[in-house]
């Protein structure tokens, strides 16, 4: 998909200067499925400065993904301590889109249909000082999805207070920053006057549309409307840039720090909350080959998606160990940005890592390009982890094409037996499901995302153990059956 980003124009709207950046639905859409940014590369996030999650001390990142075609959805957001009215805020609306999808489009047993699939990914704006920002995107492809749509959340630690994205604006410079947004607008393709009108009309409707609102690296104030907000549909994203001379004395007290931290960190985010430190992860390390030949003994190769997760992967890893189980984890490159040190241990434990795409999105509806992008930013992350890059890869939702295919030199790895873990929050369960029906050579798929999953483990792994099964990673199993 091309993107039309219109050439950055300087307006003077008195001693007003602003550009407006255009981008149509679909180059917007298929950017946020990309790097989660919302227009063209040349814009808005590649100018804000990037964060570094595994910084963020007791961060954790709260994921809900099905791995069924018949209800495509991934769901995250991050849970910092000292947070926890944000957290609250992103929980609630995270929680409250993913249940209308579900009674929309996921009815329990139906084919939804081609067309739908709900993904929310999350990316840092600031992590920085008393300043924590953060973006959530939502696509949500259903009937009653709105589509691509974003929203920035951010936590004041010197007022420990949650703030929305008009909260950087100060009360009594808002009708100002408003008016000069509107002007500017107006001026646009497929903007109505009356809906421009009728968007900021009340606070309420001015708090929901002005709900997507960051700095620039450069200290500009970048507002995103999402489609349909304040234009025709037609019209895609539409993204406003005040430049950082005129949006400063309309700032809030808390919009400066913001400002500032974005334009120049000044150091470890500190909301002055006292985190649990995370729970050690074992040391054990598989220096040897694996010699099992699974031409000669019974091999399953056991594989959890969409982690690390903390502490749940930590757990895990604690499990495999005692039986000398060996396993694939196929990673998402999100998860893997944040917490490192864990896909570092489940490598140094002998494990094989793969790939599960940055933000887990049905790769089949992304273009070559996005594809390449979800595939090469979760490498770069496992390499920076483990030092090794990748060798597999398992398409989210098992959803896969030519397209796809030719887009990666990495193999695919798909599953005979699934045990439907996230659908099924009941260890029991799981066990029995992987002991009933998992045989010799089965790849099976569960998460090490769920508490439940990660308890079924021990029960699974001693009673194929007693069976005469020997746990290896995809690749080894590929190799020797
Ligand atoms: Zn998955």
């Amino acid at each position: 998909m091309r993107t039309h980003t219109m050439a950055p124009t300087l307006m003077l709207l008195g001693a007003l200067s602003l550009t407006v950046t255009c981008s149509t639905a679909s180059s917007a859409y298929s950017d946020a499925a990309t790097v989660g940014a919302r227009t063209g590369s040349s814009t808005a996030s590649a100018r804000v400065h990037g964060v570094d999650p595994s910084k963020i001390k007791g961060l954790r990142i709260v994921s809900d993904n099905s791995e069924d075609t018949s209800c495509r959805f991934a769901t995250s957001y991050p849970d910092v301590p000292g947070a926890r009215a944000m957290t609250a805020a992103m929980k609630k609306d995270v929680e409250q889109r993913l249940a209308t999808f579900r009674s929309t489009a996921c009815e329990d047993g139906q084919d939804n249909g081609e067309g739908t699939e709900l993904n929310i990914g999350h990316q840092f704006l600031v992590a920085s000082g008393d300043v924590l920002g953060v973006r959530l995107t939502t696509k949500d492809l259903s009937a009653a999805g709105s589509g691509l749509s974003a929203r920035t959340y951010w936590y004041d630690g010197k007022a420990h207070a949650y703030r929305t994205a008009l909260g950087l604006v100060a009360d009594g410079s808002r009708d100002a920053f408003v008016t000069a947004l509107k002007a500017r607008l107006k001026g646009r393709e497929g903007v109505d006057a009356t809906a421009l009108d009728d968007a900021f009309s009340d606070p309420a409707s001015r708090a929901a549309v002005l709900d997507d609102m960051a700095f620039t690296a450069d200290g500009a104030l970048w507002v995103t409307f999402d489609r349909g907000d304040v234009a025709v549909p037609a019209a895609g994203t539409l993204t406003v840039t005040v430049p950082k001379k005129t949006i400063t004395p309309w700032l809030s007290a808390f919009g400066k720090r913001a400002q500032q931290q974005t334009v120049q960190p000044s150091g470890p985010l500190d909301l002055g909350a006292h985190h649990t430190p995370a729970p050690a992860v074992i040391t054990h390390t598989v220096s040897g080959a694996d010699h099992t030949d699974c031409k000669k003994v019974r091999c399953i190769a056991l594989t959890f998606d969409d982690g690390p997760a903390a502490p749940e992967t930590a757990t895990l890893l604690k499990y495999l160990a005692r039986y000398h189980a060996r396993v694939t984890f196929f990673t998402v490159g999100q998860n893997v940005a944040a917490h490192p040190g864990l896909v570092r241990a489940e490598a140094r434990a002998g494990h094989e890592i793969g790939n599960h795409s940055w933000n887990h999105p049905d790769l089949t509806r992304l273009t070559r390009r996005q594809i390449i992008s979800q595939l090469s930013r979760t490498n770069a992350a496992i390499k920076a982890a483990t030092g090794k890059t990748p060798t597999l890869f398992r398409p989210p939702y098992g959803a896969i094409n030519q397209t796809v295919r030719n887009a990666t030199t990495l193999s695919p790895v798909l599953w005979n037996v699934d045990t439907e873990d996230w659908k099924y929050p009941d260890a029991a369960r799981v066990a029995r499901t992987v002991i009933n029906k998992a045989g010799r050579n089965d790849v099976v798929l569960m998460h090490d995302i769920h508490p439940t999953s990660v308890a079924a483990v021990p029960e699974i792994l001693r009673t194929l153990t007693a069976r005469g099964y020997h746990f290896v990673t995809v690749s080894h199993l590929r190799a020797t059956m």
